[in-house]
């Protein structure tokens, strides 16, 4: 008989290797300069090692697992007793216990709740945006975690408790009572069905239980619904208060929680996001009654920085995967990367990151810098919102125009390409949309310290921010003003980290002549092409 198989019909020819086993940090001469601009230059060795596991194809493979076995949730047991618990794949308890190894989760504060010496933001965000590149799911519970501290700062007792447990480093993805672990991890949850952004609206009620209180009412949105403790809104007598939520009452129980479902989302597969239900769940006061909001903003403004450095993450993943691909696919006769309109795209792109990382970084250090200097701190409040809508925004498009330059490959689901471009949107949309932030710039505006800020970027650009005498009470112009204040603090952080070519080509085609409406329309010119491309990545 003759054999049907075991014989080869083709060479696999023309395609590029795997972009796996790489050092995420020495490979990214952006990312190496903005560090080094806003004060962690000392720290190379420390981050590349990071970056050295983050990019190792065995990383690169759990966070492929982590997501194609998403969480499943298990809201009774067999005999219909309630169980209210999420099981997660393994893959996603390695990369947690490996990001909670680095800090990600609460390395800019010290075990008494105080904010770490500098450079502890632009350390955990140059790691922060490394993760990102290869898994972001998991970054929610580390994000919300180490933001809940900015919340209980409000509620000393409370962090005096919490705050050693933050700071250590030994995972514990457990199903037990808070006090006995080693390392917690902490959520939020303010979003209810008949109002998110007004949460104002809420309906959960808090009444005053002896020492606690306790919570009927529900949240239509509750994301890592396994950690120990979240961060959450109901009315209280007083009004609109914060409170802390533990999993487990002080008895020992399990407190009323109950998970109802979970979302099937677009993407961020790895990371629960649940509906709950509070039925007379205990809760500790977090805060004045009525000060709610006011409070858990502190958090928020804190998870908003990540939700800009994660999605500077994954524009930098699918830049550096196209940039990759495209050096050895060969295309009539020429490799792809040296076809004229080609190099336009992913220089146009490059750009683009090169603000984004430039800012993000320039951000952390404002982060850093805040607690003993004013103008840092008006710096935070006004750039967070404006890079959250900047780069969140770009990402989409972003990731979409990397993934049309792998060509076919890059819409199958054994690249990573599609899961960073289902992954890109909800940074956009969680912790206040893109009309909130915009909203919250035009009010930021209004004060004196960031009005001065914003006049000394637009001077520094040699543009105007915005024209006409009621620019600033103009909500319908809030996203061009928001846009143009982000691009112009790009341009300000690059003067600071990048060479001159490159802030000069930022300003050019970003603020003074805009391109066209897709990448590859800027007018950039070739030697400034050409060293965009060279710092993307280093030679093959
Ligand atoms: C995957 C995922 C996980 C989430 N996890 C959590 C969580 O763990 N905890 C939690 O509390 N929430 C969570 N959320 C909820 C999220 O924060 C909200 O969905 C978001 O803040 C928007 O609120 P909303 O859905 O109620 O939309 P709405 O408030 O109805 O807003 C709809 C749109 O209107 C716009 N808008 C609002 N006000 C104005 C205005 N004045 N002018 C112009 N436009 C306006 C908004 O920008 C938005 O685009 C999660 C959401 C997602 C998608």
């Amino acid at each position: 008989m003759p054999q049907l198989s075991g014989f080869e019909t083709h060479e696999v020819l023309n395609q590029s290797p795997r972009y796996e086993d790489v050092d995420l940090f020495t490979s990214d001469v952006a990312l190496r300069e903005a560090v080094a601009a806003n004060g962690a230059g000392g720290a190379e060795d420390e981050l590349a090692t990071f970056g050295r596991h983050w990019g190792s194809a065995e990383t690169f493979a759990i966070g492929r697992l982590a997501n194609e076995n998403p969480p499943k949730l298990h809201a009774f047991d067999d005999k219909g007793h309630r169980r209210d618990t999420v099981e997660y794949h393994p893959a996603y308890h390695r990369l947690m216990r490996d990001s909670i190894a680095a800090g990600l989760h609460g390395s800019t504060w010290t075990e008494s709740g105080e904010r770490a010496a500098p450079p502890a933001e632009v350390m955990r965000a140059a790691r922060f945006y490394m993760a990102a590149q290869v898994e972001t799911g998991h970054l929610c519970p580390l994000t919300m975690t180490r933001a809940a501290l900015a919340a209980l700062a409000a509620a000393p007792d409370l962090v005096a408790e919490c705050a050693p447990k933050i700071v250590t480093r030994d995972y514990d993805g457990d199903f037990r009572p808070w006090w006995e672990k080693s390392t917690i991890t902490l959520g939020m949850g303010m979003t209810e069905k008949q109002g998110g952004t007004d949460v104002r609206a809420n309906t959960t009620t808090a009444t005053p239980a002896g020492e606690a209180y306790s919570l009927v009412g529900h949240k239509w949105f509750l994301s890592a619904p396994m950690s120990d403790a979240f961060l959450v809104l109901a009315q209280a007598p007083g009004g609109l208060t914060c409170f802390l939520v533990p999993r487990f009452r002080p008895d020992g129980s399990v407190n009323a929680i109950h998970l109802q479902r979970l979302k099937d989302k677009l993407g961020n597969r790895s990371n629960a996001s649940s509906e709950v239900e509070f039925a007379n769940a205990s809760a500790w006061r977090v805060g004045d009654e009525g000060s709610g909001v006011r409070t858990i903003l502190q958090m928020v403004q804190m998870t908003r920085v990540d939700c800009a450095m994660a999605s500077a993450g994954l524009m930098r993943m699918a830049l550096a995967q196209a940039r990759h691909h495209t050096r050895y696919r060969t295309v009539f006769q020429k490799k792809l990367c040296d076809q004229p309109l080609m190099r336009s795209v992913l220089a146009d792109l490059a750009l683009d990151l090169e603000g984004a990382i430039a800012f993000v970084m320039r951000l952390a250090r404002a982060l850093d810098r805040s607690n003993d200097d004013m103008r840092e701190a008006a710096y935070a409040r006004l750039l967070t919102p404006a890079a959250k809508y900047w780069i969140c925004k770009l990402a989409p498009a972003f990731i979409y125009e990397a993934m049309e330059c792998l060509g076919g490959n890059g819409y199958v689901e054994e690249s990573l390409l599609p899961r960073l471009y289902r992954e890109a949107p909800v940074n956009a949309i969680w912790e206040g949309s893109g009309n909130v932030m915009c909203l919250d710039v035009l009010r930021a505006l209004r004060r004196k310290e960031e009005s001065d800020l914003a006049a000394s970027l637009a001077r520094e650009c040699a543009v105007s921010l915005a024209s006409g005498p009621d620019a600033l009470g103009n909500e319908a112009a809030a996203r061009s003003l928001t846009e143009k204040l982000a691009r112009m603090a790009s341009a300000e952080a690059l003067k600071a980290s990048a060479p001159a070519e490159i802030t000069s080509a930022f300003v050019e085609t970003r603020l003074l002549a805009p391109r066209g409406a897709f990448y590859g329309s800027a007018h950039i010119d070739a030697a400034t092409i050409a060293l965009l491309l060279d710092r993307i990545l280093p030679p093959a």
